[in-house]
């Protein structure tokens, strides 16, 4: 295999690319650090850094002791105020648009109840993205950066399309075409999930991990895969989609079709109308009127929603030992409604480390966090922020760069 020379446009984005991931993760650095962390030379990271600082990404912090040399090196951070990125977030909770700075930081925000077909979410994106730009008074319409939506369900990022989203009852939106006719912005289209496990890579548990899954049960089930680094979408953006697996042939039928799903025993609307039917069932039993009461009732010890909590603590534990000898993550993070029962989250606990796993430690590796919304949003600004300097998007990246190198190699 000859080596891979010459393209210095390539290897610019890629040092690049690597320079921002550093910053995205570590806060502020100097050169000496960048250099060292990069495995990069002193003299490539001081022309990108100095690239960078001159076109408005980076900033200069002012000195700081460095006790090598005796010199005063300066600390470098990714810029708070001179460019924006704009993140639409469609969600069956709410509908969100927010201003983005290249740090993270959420400047802006407008929010509306959430509204189900494609039409609500045009009408919601057309409306808020102005609205948003004349409340938080950008005037300097250059410095929008980029547009990104997210959205739960199957998208099609390479097309920007979100392709099917059953709880927002969204089929094939253009969203991308329908941005682009309007405005001149890099826009993306992202699966929330997707969005969420890239801000975990960057920011949460102290960003260590290099394969990580993340899967949230709430009204229903989404999971996002990193794989070495890298967004694992899979054939048509559908990787992730293990809800849908039958545990159950004689179950209920599942809203995909199909009987006995993951889904139909671990999701907040399976689990509330099987309360609500044992709790009819039961002499003594108050009916629960929400998932809120079915969480009371259980942690207060009700003894009629014991069998259908055990089922969950059953299916979900041998779901994560599924994923845990199929993938083998370094951590598995959980969220959505077991975060929000303490006494659940303690007896999965005990049911992991009863539960024979294959590989050791495995039930230490699994957390349970709750989500926080504006971990979506700050994930989904620097993964299109990040794609800018790199020329693909992120979960793209890796097949876009083998093609590359193939090329290269193929010279
Ligand atoms: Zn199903």
């Amino acid at each position: 295999m000859r080596p891979i020379k010459g393209d210095l446009k390539l290897m610019k984005a890629l040092n690049r690319t690597a320079i921002l991931q550093l910053f995205h993760s570590k806060g502020t650095l100097t050169r000496v650090e960048i250099a060292k962390l990069a495995n990069l030379t002193p003299t490539t990271v001081s022309s990108q850094v100095d690239g960078l600082v001159n076109e408005g990404f980076l900033d200069e912090l002012g000195k700081t002791d460095s006790n090598s040399v005796g010199r005063k090196a300066i600390k470098l951070e990714i810029t708070r105020s001179k460019g924006y990125i704009i993140v639409v977030c469609l969600s069956a909770q709410s509908f969100t648009c927010s201003l983005v700075n290249f740090h993270g930081e959420i400047i802006e925000e407008i929010h509306s109840p959430s509204k189900a077909g494609n039409k609500s979410a045009c009408d919601f994106i057309e409306d808020g993205i102005p609205r948003l730009m004349k409340i938080a008074k950008v005037k300097k319409i250059e410095k929008i950066k980029g547009i990104s939506v997210v959205s739960p369900g199957i998208i099609d990022e390479q097309n920007g399309v979100i392709k099917f989203s059953r709880v927002l009852e969204i089929h094939d939106l253009q969203i991308k075409k329908i941005l682009e006719d309007k405005y001149k912005f890099n826009i993306e289209v992202i699966n929330d999930m997707n969005a969420s496990v890239f801000a975990e890579h960057y920011y949460g548990l102290n960003n260590v991990y290099k394969n990580l899954l993340y899967i949230s049960i709430e009204e229903g089930i989404g999971s996002g895969i990193i794989i070495n680094e890298q967004i694992y979408s899979g054939f048509n953006g559908s990787a992730g989609e293990i809800g849908h697996t039958c545990v159950d042939p004689d179950g209920i039928t599942c809203s995909c079709g199909n009987k006995g799903c993951i889904e139909t025993i671990l999701t907040i609307p399976f689990i509330l109308l099987r309360a609500q039917e044992a709790a009819q069932a039961a002499s003594d039993a108050v009916v629960p009127e929400n998932f809120d009461d079915v969480i009371s009732m259980y942690e207060q010890g009700a003894e009629w929603i014991q069998p259908i909590m055990e089922q969950a603590l059953q299916v979900m534990s041998q779901t994560f030992a599924l994923l845990f000898n199929f993938l083998s993550p370094e951590i598995l993070i959980v969220n959505g409604w077991p975060t929000r029962s303490e006494k659940f989250v303690q007896e999965m606990k005990k049911k992991l480390e009863e539960f024979p796993f294959p590989t050791p430690n495995s039930s230490s590796r699994i957390v349970f966090k709750k989500l926080e919304h504006n971990q979506m949003i700050i994930g989904a600004a620097i993964w299109l922020f990040q794609g800018l300097f790199s020329g693909t998007l992120f979960s793209k990246r890796h097949t876009s760069l083998d093609e590359e190198f193939l090329n290269h190699l193929e010279k």
